[in-house]
C-alpha cells in the first residue's frame, strides 16, 4: 500500500485549516486507489478521501483515521454516439482545470466556462460543480464508481447521481450519510467537437459575465482566457500571492427558497426562477377515462436568490472580519471566506455563524454552507 508520511490537512487544503492524520496513502493508478479504499473499509477507521482540497472545512483537531489522496491521472478520447460529439474519460485526480485547457485546445466544447475552477474531476461531480451557467450535470455521462457497501465497480449514468445545485447522491458533511456512499474512479464527459474558431457564445449568464451580446462570436480559448480573468478579479482562482484566493470559492450557496418567501424579499435582491421538474407521465385506466385529459397542475417556480447580495445588504461588507479574528470576507467577493494567516477552523466557522445569524435576522432564511465540514460545525 503506498503510505507516505502524514502532514497536517491545513497543508492540503485551499482554507488552509485541518490537523495531522494518523495515516496517510497516495494512490497514483486506480488499482491502488481501489486497493485503498477497500483495505480502509475493512478496517473501519475514519477515512477521508481527497482531491484538492478546495471544497473542505476541516477542523484542527489531529484526523484519528486515514487520508486517501487521490493522485489518478490521465484522459482516455472515446467516440460519442452522437455524431459531432466526443467523450472523454478522464481519471478522478486528474486536475479539472488541466481537463479544461485540453479540452479547448481539442475544439470540444461544453466545460469551457468552467475554467479556473480548482480540485480533480473526480470531486467535480460530488457537488455538481458549475460556473457562469454551466454545471457539470450538462456534459456528464457516466462514472465509475467504488460502492463503499459492497467494495464493488460499476459504472453509473449521470442520471442515477442525484445531480443538483451544488450537491449530489454523494456529497455529505462528515458524520452523516450521503444517500449513496462511493467513490468516483472516473468521469466520462460527452463534449460538442467545434473546432478552434469563432462561434456564438452559449447561454445568456456567460455572454453577461464577459460583456459580450447575443450576435458576438469567439473562440472557445478567447471564453477561457476571459472566464479566467474574471475570476481572478474576484480571487476565485488559486494564487499562494493573493489571500483573497486562500478560501474554498463561495462559502454559502445561493438560497432557493419559495415564490412566496421571495415576495418577502426586497426586490432588488437578485434572484433566477429555478425549473420545476416535469410533471410526471400522467396514466388514465381506461375504465376511468371520460373523454378529456384534465390540465396539470401548473406550480410556480422556485427562486434562487443571491447569497452575496444578501451578505452585503445584512450589513456585512467585502473584507469584514470580527475583532481579533484571522479569517474575513474575501476583500473581491462577499461570498468568499478567506483565511488571512493561521486562522483555526473555529475562527472560520465563527465568521460563518455570525454571517448565518446577521441574514437570518435581516431576511429571515440561513443560509447553508457549500464547502464538505469535517469536524467541524456550524
Ligand atoms: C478559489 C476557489 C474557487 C472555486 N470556485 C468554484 C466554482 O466556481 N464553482 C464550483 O462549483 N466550485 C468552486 N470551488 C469549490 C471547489 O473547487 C470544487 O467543489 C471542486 O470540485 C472540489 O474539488 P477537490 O478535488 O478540491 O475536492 P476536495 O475538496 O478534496 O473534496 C471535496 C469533497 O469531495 C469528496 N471527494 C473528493 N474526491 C472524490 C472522489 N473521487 N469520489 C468521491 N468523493 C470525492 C471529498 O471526500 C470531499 O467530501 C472553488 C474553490 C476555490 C478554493
Amino acid at each position: 500500500m503506498p503510505d507516505v508520511p502524514p502532514i497536517p490537512l491545513a497543508q492540503l487544503t485551499t482554507l488552509r485549516t485541518g490537523g495531522m492524520p494518523d495515516r496517510m496513502i497516495e494512490a497514483h493508478t486506480t488499482d491502488e486507489l481501489v486497493d485503498a479504499l477497500r483495505s480502509a473499509w475493512a478496517d473501519g477507521a475514519p477515512l477521508l478521501v481527497l482531491g484538492g482540497g478546495s471544497n473542505l472545512l476541516i477542523g484542527d483537531e489531529p484526523f484519528d483515521g486515514t487520508v486517501i489522496r487521490v493522485g489518478t491521472s490521465g484522459i482516455e478520447r472515446l467516440p460519442s454516439p452522437r455524431p459531432g460529439f466526443e467523450r472523454l474519460r478522464v481519471q478522478a485526480g486528474h486536475d479539472w482545470d488541466a481537463l479544461v485547457a485540453y479540452a479547448v485546445a481539442e475544439g470540444l466544447a461544453g466545460i469551457e466556462a468552467m475554467s479556473g475552477i480548482p480540485g480533480t474531476v473526480g470531486a467535480a461531480p460530488v457537488q455538481n460543480i458549475g460556473a457562469y451557467g454551466q454545471e457539470i450535470v450538462q456534459t456528464l455521462t457516466e462514472v465509475e464508481l467504488i460502492d463503499e457497501h459492497t467494495g464493488q465497480v460499476s459504472t453509473v449514468p449521470a442520471d442515477e447521481l442525484g445531480l443538483g445545485f451544488r450537491t449530489s447522491v454523494l456529497k455529505h458533511h462528515y458524520g452523516s450519510v450521503p444517500e449513496r456512499p462511493g467513490v468516483i474512479l472516473t468521469v466520462t464527459l460527452e463534449l460538442e467537437q467545434v473546432g478552434r474558431g469563432e462561434r456564438p457564445v452559449v447561454g445568456e449568464q456567460l455572454r453577461t459575465a464577459l460583456g459580450l451580446g447575443p450576435e458576438a462570436s469567439v473562440s472557445l480559448a478567447w471564453v477561457r482566457d476571459h472566464v479566467l480573468d474574471t475570476r481572478r478579479r474576484k480571487g476565485m482562482v488559486l494564487d499562494p500571492e493573493d489571500p483573497d484566493t486562500y478560501s474554498a470559492g463561495s462559502f454559502f450557496q445561493n438560497a432557493i427558497v419559495s415564490p412566496s418567501f421571495a415576495r418577502t424579499l426586497p426586490p432588488e435582491c437578485p434572484r433566477w426562477p429555478v425549473m420545476p421538474d416535469l410533471d410526471p407521465v400522467l396514466v388514465i385506466p381506461l375504465a376511468a377515462y371520460e373523454g378529456y385529459v384534465p390540465r396539470s397542475a401548473s406550480r410556480e417556480s422556485d427562486v434562487k436568490v443571491s447569497a452575496a447580495w444578501l451578505i452585503e445588504h445584512s450589513g456585512l461588507r467585502k473584507g469584514f472580519k470580527l475583532p481579533r479574528s484571522r479569517a474575513a470576507l474575501s476583500t473581491k467577493h462577499a461570498l468568499a471566506i478567506t483565511n488571512r494567516g493561521n486562522a483555526s477552523a473555529d475562527e472560520l466557522a465563527e465568521l460563518a455563524r455570525f454571517i448565518q445569524g446577521r441574514v437570518q435576522s435581516e431576511f429571515g432564511l440561513i443560509l447553508q454552507p457549500e464547502p464538505v465540514l469535517v469536524g467541524v460545525e456550524l
